[in-house]
């Protein structure tokens, strides 16, 4: 039987307890040296942690006095091992025989074909059953790997798993491709996060208190002058007419379907916040008479697909609807990274869509002018054209030479993508970073801040951060559990499973979003992040004791 890892991470004073128990077992009954070496070696680095020394230099410090000379290696299974023990709360296990294919995901060629194989399926297709028959009767064959028995349906479930698709009745996992990638992570931890907690003091928060899992509002300490800021989250979905099976698998972040069978499509657009829950005004009653939502069912001779003109329209009325249901308040409007892209404005600078010299087919881009951090100085705070004296397009060669860079044998773009963390490997990105080009507001962002409101933008691939998410989970599960007959049922039950999340719950995703956060502040990743935020369900924040009992998942 494989181990488990511990539902509950201990932290090196009850594991060193349990290491010391582990080792008079062991030498009792004669097991090999390096078991008991093994042991030794935990109980060590458990009492350098206790004694306040970091994993890093516990290790090293162990690694020092077994092995002089061959530390690093030796340190680094050392920390692999506490790593171990802490998750599973037992010595690793040699493994012996086949793994019946298992490990053959690792092969890059079939996990390559194995996701083109995937995402060919139209959403909501794909089941570990299908995905198995072709691993063993298409896939594995034609890369030559052929298993006498074939892999199981576990194994295909368990692949799924590992290349991305949840089931989405399932928590949603959050580690996703590009989570970390080096300009994501960069905007995260410099710019979205320090914003965040600068606005979150002048929120209201809320937490759990005592055992009676009530939460308790506390209002933030305002200076005279000072006002309130309620955020605003804001998120599309799609509801599928016909969508009452429950169990479908998707890829992460696949929750966008666009198309399955002939089935209509309802498109909602909504904010929440901590307040109300959904951003409405209700009467004397309870109704809403007012609502920021926006629903729509595109498609033939439906509505128009959802754009962001549309977005924009909804906004404005939103603000509306804030002002008079939270007079005296800050809007701090938090919207995904795509919507500030597709609302730069026809005439946006856009690097990517110029072509390398003057004129043709290119999009005519409004003027701009020289930042204040161009290599030339004489040339900042200078207006530069973008169309030339005979009114075409400027094209990338002479809009850098025009800011005196030099592009000698510079390619114009890089096919297919432009590698990570580099700024001057061809013309487009060179110019696409300069700060005229790389900080252009959105027609979103100069809309909400005439208003007198605040804006921001979530890092790309975090969909975690945003409490909507949970939100249009929650209600999705409700509305596949009804079998709808016709088009108006479908209407009519969506239209009850937005409605029916309570605030108290919508108070909680955003806990878990705030969590987050903070793990991020933190330095905590991936499945790190995942477990601190999991381990402190009732609170807005990361307590230290959690952290102490993190090493096992900081690698
Ligand atoms: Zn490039």
């Amino acid at each position: 039987m494989e181990p488990q890892v511990k539902q509950d991470i201990r932290g090196w004073y009850d594991l060193r307890e349990q290491i010391k128990a582990d080792l008079a077992r062991s030498k009792k009954k004669n097991v090999i040296l390096t078991e008991i070496n093994q042991l030794l070696i935990l109980r060590n680095f458990a009492t350098l942690r206790l004694k306040g020394f970091e994993r890093i230099p516990a290790s090293q410090e162990i690694a020092r006095q077994w092995h002089e000379g061959e530390g690093v290696h030796f340190a680094r299974r050392i920390r692999q091992l506490a790593c171990h023990y802490q998750l599973f709360e037992q010595l690793p296990i040699e493994k012996r025989g086949g793994d019946r294919g298992h490990s053959l995901l690792n092969d890059e060629h079939v996990q390559a074909a194995a996701r083109q194989y995937l995402s060919g399926l139209a959403a909501g297709e794909v089941t570990p059953k299908l995905f198995r028959r072709a691993l063993n009767e298409q896939i594995l064959p034609t890369l030559g790997f052929h298993l006498k028995t074939g892999l199981s349906n576990r194994t295909a479930r368990h692949w799924l798993i590992k290349l991305g698709w949840r089931r989405t009745r399932l928590k949603k996992g959050v580690y996703m491709d590009g989570h970390e990638r080096p300009d994501v992570r960069k905007y995260r931890d410099k710019e979205f996060l320090p914003r965040m907690a600068e606005y979150e003091k002048f929120m209201v928060q809320w937490v759990v208190e005592g055992k009676g899992q009530e939460m308790v509002r506390k209002e933030p300490q305002l200076m005279p002058g000072e006002e309130r800021i309620i955020p605003l989250f804001q998120d599309e979905s799609s509801l599928h007419a016909r969508e009452y099976k429950a169990n479908v698998w998707l890829c992460v972040g696949e929750q966008k379907l666009m198309k399955k069978g002939r089935s209509r499509i309802i498109h909602v657009s909504d904010f929440v916040e901590e307040e109300n829950g959904r951003l409405v005004i209700h009467d004397e009653h309870g109704n809403i008479v007012k609502d920021a939502q926006r629903i729509n069912y595109p498609g033939s001779n439906g509505d128009p697909w959802w754009d962001h003109i549309q977005l924009l329209s909804q906004v404005d009325n939103a603000i509306d609807i804030f002002e008079e249901a939270h007079p005296d308040c800050v809007a701090l409007f938090v919207f995904d990274q795509s919507s500030a892209h597709a609302s730069l404005g026809p005439d946006a600078l856009r690097a990517f869509d110029m072509n390398k010299s003057n004129g043709g087919k290119q999009r005519k881009q409004k003027d701009t002018v020289i930042p204040m951090n161009n290599p030339t100085a004489e040339l900042r705070s200078k207006v530069q054209r973008m169309t030339t004296d005979t009114g075409e397009a400027k094209g990338l060669r002479q809009t850098l030479e025009e800011r005196r860079f030099n592009i000698t044998g510079m390619k114009a773009k890089c096919s297919p993508v432009c590698p990570f963390e580099n700024d001057c490997c061809c013309m487009a990105r060179l110019l696409s970073k300069q700060d005229d080009f790389h900080y252009q507001e959105s027609l979103l962002e100069l809309k909400i801040k005439a208003r007198g409101h605040l804006c921001i933008f979530l890092p790309k691939f975090h969909c975690e951060l945003n409490p909507i998410e949970m939100y249009w989970g929650w209600c999705k599960y409700r509305y596949r559990e009804v079998y709808k007959e016709k088009f108006e049922d479908a209407k009519r039950v969506a239209r009850e499973c937005l409605d029916a999340c309570p605030v108290e719950v919508i108070r909680r995703f955003f806990n878990r979003s705030w969590r987050f956060m903070d793990a991020y502040r933190k330095g905590l990743k991936g499945k790190a992040a995942e477990w601190a935020v999991r381990k402190q369900k009732s609170h807005r924040r990361i307590a230290q004791s959690a952290m102490m009992s993190i090493d096992a998942l900081v690698s």
